[in-house]
């Protein structure tokens, strides 16, 4: 089930995680009402030039851009452009660098100013999905209890998780197998997780319907009913210890 990392690939693996919590916090600090997401962008790609970090994004099957930026009802994917954030949007920014050939992956979603008491709760849902799968990703256990406990804590709230998107393993490449669903699946229960595997867990959730639709640019995927979205991602490592999240601040 995936190639599984040694020790010190993990730990190049984290050196660039940290650069991805870098953008991440440069990002946020950039996130306010009147900046367009292009502006994001080349905050996040400073910070690639600043970390001597290689972007796994550009150029990515033609992606323009070092970082993904979905607002409101854009799920993932969605592309920095000319778009200008308000008060009371929310945005994910996924970002991802590269260190001597090992890749990290993470994403987050945050308000525009104040936001409604929903869209509070669409955030701090995903977040605590994302927390539920990386606490079920431990030796001895399967992608589908991860999967599971992901989709669990969504249902709980009454929001749905959107599955025609997964996350993934990385290591030299950016997606690498296995792929890690973010509900139960029957595909999942084959494998035992084991030490060395490293995944970026990525749960999607909605207000609304999960269903999702891609636009003319190829890329930027949305709700089908135009609800919010929320996207968060850690990638992380499985040690004999539990799961180390590789894209935390240093
Ligand atoms: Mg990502
Ligand atoms: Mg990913």
């Amino acid at each position: 089930m995936g190639l599984r990392k040694a020790p010190d690939e993990i730990r190049t693996m984290a050196r660039a995680g940290r650069v991805v919590a870098e953008m991440h916090e440069e990002c946020s600090r950039a996130v306010r009402p009147g900046v367009t997401t292009r502006e994001i962008d080349r905050v996040a790609r400073e910070v690639l030039t600043r970390r001597n970090a290689e972007s796994n994004f550009l150029g990515y099957h033609g992606f323009p851009a070092v970082i993904c930026t979905s607002p409101n009802s854009v799920v993932v994917h969605g592309i920095p452009d000319d778009t200008v954030l308000c008060a009371g949007d929310v945005i994910s920014l996924d970002c991802g660098a590269i260190i001597d050939g090992w890749h990290a992956d993470a994403a987050i979603t945050v308000p525009v100013d104040e936001i409604d008491d929903e869209s509070a709760q669409l955030i701090e849902v995903t977040r605590a999905s994302l927390a539920s799968a990386i606490e079920a990703l431990r030796v001895g256990g399967t992608l589908a209890d991860v999967g599971g406990a992901a989709e669990r804590v969504a249902m709980d709230a009454g929001l749905a998780m959107v599955r025609e998107y997964v996350g993934h393993g990385i290591g030299t490449a950016m997606h690498e197998a296995p792929e890690v669903p973010n509900y139960r699946t029957g595909r999942g229960r084959r494998h035992r997780i084991r030490s060395g595997l490293v995944v970026a867990i990525e749960p999607m959730v909605t207000i609304g319907s999960p269903e999702t639709a891609v636009l003319d640019d190829g890329w930027t995927v949305v709700t089908v009913d135009g609800g919010r979205a929320a996207h968060f991602e850690h990638t992380i490592a499985v040690t004999d210890d539990g799961p180390e999240v590789l894209t935390l601040p240093g």
